[in-house]
């Protein structure tokens, strides 16, 4: 057909800043006989959640040579228009009040949009081009605001308003737009521009970010072989007080992080929140061929109108997380000592929680749309991270695969492998195509440790196969409420038992954020949401459970007072043994050496 090729032209305007919405005209050349319909997808790619982005347009309408022409709502994002001979002219008001990187925002400081918020699908001519003008809004206040994006340029200048252009909506959708008086950075990644745009009130040390960056994008580009075909890569940046996020696109990433993180001049040793932020970066840069070029069957292509599942998510968020944080030792921004305590973290922050007995891997993944982005009080006790314990199997993959290779292929071949014989030639995962991949690499049958690790539920043997590299793996118990994991401590502050759950202040006591299966908490019948007031007439805080606590043993029994919404209980509990699930690494005497080959990427060339 050749309407199919007919560009449809979208005109966006930043029109009222101070009221937050965008206006936007799509004009279609050839609207279908029987009427056009146009939609706006329910989700975006790389976000497992249906966000309905089509309840913030607050207004539409059609017309046709000046003539307004019906449109009847056929459901929650999808319009009907009336037969007419086109061009067709639609109109509507976003509303984009939302600062994540998932959806739209804007004010008078900036604006910042996701083609899934604003420009409406074309039924049967998803495939046609795209060209988007953008617009500079009127007014003093938007003399010097540039434009911030991956789209093709058309007719605009680099960072300038004017004609972009894609090859299709899903093209279209891919390439978020930044809009105000950001700050710049520009370098270059294997022979291809790279740059960082900063919104938000900061002073950073843009320099070392930009050094920082430039080595952890280089090491990934040297794992692949390869960066993705694109003219040009770009990380979006908005800094807020309090915030952390990212979005991997095809050219491009956004990312929301909190002014703390950034790097300053003072600043000698890299500070636990600026180690989060690259780790960042690392993570949506390595999404640039995992999940956005290598991607499970399902996606290819998406279906935006509704929940898309697969079993793979693990993969694409599991494996992402573990070289998110390999890659910063790699690049040597980060000390092998340093990556240990990260992984320690993480072995903890999946130790503590029963929900990894009761969901795997697998399953995470496909329940992702209505657990793990739907969490409540009691996810700890039903759900796993596909995050988090994906990115200890990825780990433990990694490990195996060298043990059964003595040393001669990891985790990385079969990276190698996604990206050229699936990426490449636009073929997408099953369920069972790494594994398959495992196998051939090692020579043997590998379904024993896929279904026991990967499908089943039970811990991961990391112990065994860390040691193998030269690391000792140690549990204590935990010594405060923020205590993540990844160090040793001082023993003399080890817990001696465990109410079973988390905490959060309450002006009225301590709140109960989460009441874990089994613990000594649910046993004496304190539901997650109760206050607590007392424990043996004594006033408890966040601050001095710890200390009121102290002079008891194991085994002894609490009065506790607590407030369930405004009734006030009395509850009985008894004090049990902490439980050790709280893990930090070390090295064996040897170990640096034995890990050589593992951490130490260049050394494998
Ligand atoms: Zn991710």
């Amino acid at each position: 057909m050749t309407s199919a090729l007919m560009p449809i032209y979208y005109r966006i305007i930043p029109d009222r800043p101070e009221a937050h919405t965008y206006k936007v005209v799509c004009t279609i050349s050839q609207p279908a006989a029987e009427g056009q319909r146009v939609w706006l997808p329910a989700w975006i790619p790389g976000s497992y959640m249906i966000r309905d982005f089509a309840k913030n347009i607050i207004s539409l309408s059609a017309s046709c040579n000046h003539q307004r022409i019906a449109v009847d709502k056929l459901d929650k994002q999808t319009w009907q228009c009336a037969v007419c001979a086109g061009p067709l002219i639609i109109e509507y008001e976003v509303y984009a009040w939302d600062l994540s990187v998932r959806a739209a925002h804007l004010d008078i400081t900036h604006a910042y949009f996701n083609g899934t918020s604003v420009f409406l699908a074309v039924t049967d001519q998803e495939n046609s081009p795209c060209e988007v003008d953008i617009v500079r809004p009127v007014g003093p206040r938007y003399a010097t605001w540039r434009v911030a994006t991956t789209l093709s340029h058309k007719a605009a200048a680099d960072y300038g308003f004017g004609t972009y252009h894609a090859a299709n909506y899903d093209e279209l959708i891919d390439h978020p737009v930044e809009i105000g008086d950001f700050a710049l950075s520009e370098f270059s990644v294997a022979g291809t521009p790279h740059a960082i745009a900063i919104t938000g009130r900061q002073q950073a040390d843009l320099p070392r970010l930009t050094r920082d960056v430039q080595v952890i994008c280089e090491q990934q580009v040297q794992m692949f072989g390869e960066l993705p075909d694109m003219d040009r890569y770009l990380f979006l940046l908005t800094v807020i007080d309090n915030g952390f996020g990212g979005l991997e696109h095809r050219a491009s990433t956004s990312l929301l992080a909190s002014r703390k993180s950034l790097p300053h001049t003072n600043m000698t040793q890299p500070t636990d929140d600026y180690i989060n932020l690259l780790g960042l970066f690392s993570h949506e840069y390595f999404h640039t061929w995992h999940v956005k070029q290598i991607k499970p069957q399902e996606f290819i292509p998406y279906n935006l109108q509704r929940e898309v599942h697969t079993h793979l998510l693990w993969a694409f968020e599991g494996i992402t997380s573990y070289y998110d944080d390999l890659g910063l030792v790699r690049s040597g921004v980060i000390s092998t000592e340093k990556y240990l305590e990260l992984l320690g973290k993480a072995i903890t922050k999946v130790i503590r929680e029963p929900g990894r007995f009761k969901q795997s891997l697998p399953e995470s993944s496909f329940e992702a749309w209505t657990k793990y982005y739907k969490q409540d009080e009691n996810s700890p006790n039903a759900i796993v991270s596909y995050y988090v314990k994906g990115s200890l199997f990825a780990l433990c993959l990694d490990l195996y695969i060298r043990q059964q290779t003595h040393q001669c292929a990891s985790l990385d071949d079969v990276m190698r492998r996604l990206w050229t014989e699936f990426a490449k030639v636009n073929r997408g995962l099953s369920d069972d195509s790494i594994k398959t991949i495992v196998a051939e690499l090692c020579g043997k049958n590998v379904d024993t440790f896929f279904q026991t690790y990967l499908e089943g539920t039970q811990d991961l043997p990391l112990t065994e196969l860390l040691a193998q590299v030269g690391i000792d793996l140690h549990l204590r118990t935990t010594m405060s409420e923020e205590d993540l994991g990844g160090k040793e401590g001082d023993k003399k502050e080890y817990s001696i038992f465990s109410l079973g759950g988390r905490f959060a202040n309450d002006a009225a006591g301590v709140k109960v954020t989460h009441a874990y299966d089994n613990g000594a908490l649910q046993h004496a019948g304190i539901s997650a949401g109760d206050v607590l007031l007392a424990a043996n007439g004594i006033k408890l805080s966040k601050d001095n459970l710890r200390t009121v606590l102290a002079p008891y043993r194991i085994g002894d029994r609490l009065h506790i007072h607590a407030f369930r919404r405004d009734e006030l209980m009395e509850f009985d509990l008894t004090l049990v043994s902490a439980e050790a699930t709280t893990c930090y690494l070390k090295w064996q005497t040897d170990g640096r050496e034995k890990a050589k080959t593992w951490i130490a990427y260049k050394d494998q060339k």
